[in-house]
């Protein structure tokens, strides 16, 4: 133990942690590697040398931060597992006063009496959607769940089969239904579903009419869905509420990149359903977020729910979503600043520009290491939103010369700057529409790391 602790005070990159964590490191290093002999894993002499440099490694990836930067080269533009949508970097100022700096956060500077945090984006979201009110809680899920539990609990909630969904963390629309107390009342089939089949389930228990957002997949071939128009008409003739879970919330119509038109979230409003939600961080581009719009009488009553103050959302979350709202004034200014937007909408000749820009800092660095092809590969919008559907696109395939693609796949994974591509038909692939032109030096970087050259 001395031993180790006094190794790793002599190593320039350890010799700076505090004496505490180096301790608790080398227990638990020399815990695992006698539990590695012990258990036979480990073959092969153990020299004094070879357990000093294993243990340096282990205490140097130990300290690592947790959460760290990454290198998106898959293509997928809102990817979950990689942080969904990325903020404009022009919001840095933004966030970094909010955050250091006190703010009128829950208090009405014309007055001087107690505020509420909302009031900062809800008129901003009545503007920018044509809502009478609006409410932002934790995320999607939180904003469902609030939803389902004021206006249905203990009464039933109508949904089509067809439209039972599973986001994936385990949101599952029966789930969060059974949760909120609220029952549910499926009609139809899978595949089709009549404006017939809500009017025969409508009962004096009946308070709400939902309506989900198939975000993630698709029903094709002889299928059906009653209009959000339909839906609304009958729940007008009963007197019943009507509220549709957006998912992604897009409030521009991206057809004209080529894409299938998602309902906006204004043809939503407009088209009177009652309450809307959606997710600041899917198509929208913003933070983490769950976003509900609709009728001042209803969102009042969400507001006044107990579990609000749970759901609620943070003041670096408002100052961003205020931020990228206000950037959504002016839709080209939205297109054009706010990333998720920006790489949905990038034309492919751009992309293959950046390509080109890439084999040209790294051709020569690479030479005899790595070779790197373009290839026209496809992204996708991920995050659960426009499924079965593809955007062309461009994007270098990894050769590597001295090592399998598998295990230049493993290396960049575990590079200071992780980088993560594509497996397709055993070549690693890097799409470019997901990496940003100043990123080309850090990838480089991670490149010459995990192929194993100083860089
Ligand atoms: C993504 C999604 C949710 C959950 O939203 P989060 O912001 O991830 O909580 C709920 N419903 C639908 C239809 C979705 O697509």
């Amino acid at each position: 133990m001395q031993h180790c602790l006094a190794y790793l005070e002599q190593q320039p990159d350890t010799a700076a942690i505090p004496g505490k964590r180096l301790t608790y490191c080398c227990r638990l290093f020399l815990s695992e590697l006698r539990q590695a002999l012990l258990a036979g894993e480990r073959r092969g002499e153990l020299s004094r040398q070879l357990v000093l440099r294993e243990l340096h490694r282990f205490v140097q990836n130990y300290h690592q931060p947790s959460l760290q930067r990454v290198i998106n080269g898959t293509g997928i533009i809102v990817h979950t597992n990689l942080g969904r949508s990325l903020l404009p970097p022009e919001l840095v100022s933004v966030l970094s006063e909010t955050a250091t700096a006190y703010s009128n956060l829950e208090l009405n500077l014309n007055t001087g009496k107690r505020g509420s945090r909302y009031t900062h984006v809800e008129a901003l979201l009545c503007e920018l959607t044509g809502a009478e009110a609006a409410l932002v809680v934790n995320n999607n899920a939180a904003a469902v769940l609030i939803a389902l539990e004021t206006l249905a609990k203990g009464k039933e909630v109508i949904v089509s089969r067809g439209q039972l969904v599973e986001i994936g963390g385990s949101f599952r629309i029966p789930d969060v239904m059974a949760r909120s107390g609220a029952h549910l009342v499926e009609v139809g089939s899978t595949n089709r579903t009549r404006l017939a089949d809500y009017q025969a389930a409508l009962s004096p228990e009946t308070a709400l009419l939902l309506k989900v957002h198939c975000s993630n997949y698709r029903i094709i071939g002889f299928t059906g869905e009653v209009p959000l128009q339909e839906l609304i008409a009958l729940g007008k003739a009963h007197g019943l509420p009507v509220m549709e879970d957006l998912g992604s919330g897009c409030f521009i119509d991206l057809s004209r990149f080529g894409l299938e038109k998602e309902p906006t979230v204004q043809d939503t409003v407009a088209a009177g359903a009652d309450l809307a939600t959606f997710s600041g961080d899917k198509l929208l581009g913003g933070p983490q977020a769950g976003i509900l719009v609709g009728r001042r009488k209803i969102i009042q009553r969400i507001q006044k729910n107990p579990l609000n103050r749970a759901l609620r959302i943070d003041k670096l979350t408002l100052a961003a979503l205020e931020a990228v709202l206000r950037l959504y004034l002016d839709e080209e200014q939205a297109l054009a600043n706010i990333p998720t937007l920006r790489m949905i909408s990038e034309k492919t000749t751009s992309i293959q520009e950046r390509c080109q820009e890439f084999r040209a800092l790294a051709t020569a660095p690479l030479a005899n290491i790595c070779q790197l092809e373009p290839t026209s590969m496809a992204s996708q919008v991920g995050g659960g939103a426009l499924p079965a559907q593809d955007l062309p696109s461009w994007g270098l395939a990894l050769k590597p010369l001295n090592m399998k693609a598998h295990q230049l796949e493993r290396r960049l994974r575990r590079a200071p700057v992780p980088v993560l591509g594509r497996m397709e038909q055993d070549v690693l692939c890097l799409d470019m529409r997901t990496i940003s032109a100043d990123e080309g030096p850090l990838l480089l970087d991670s490149l010459l790391q995990a192929l194993d050259q100083p860089s």
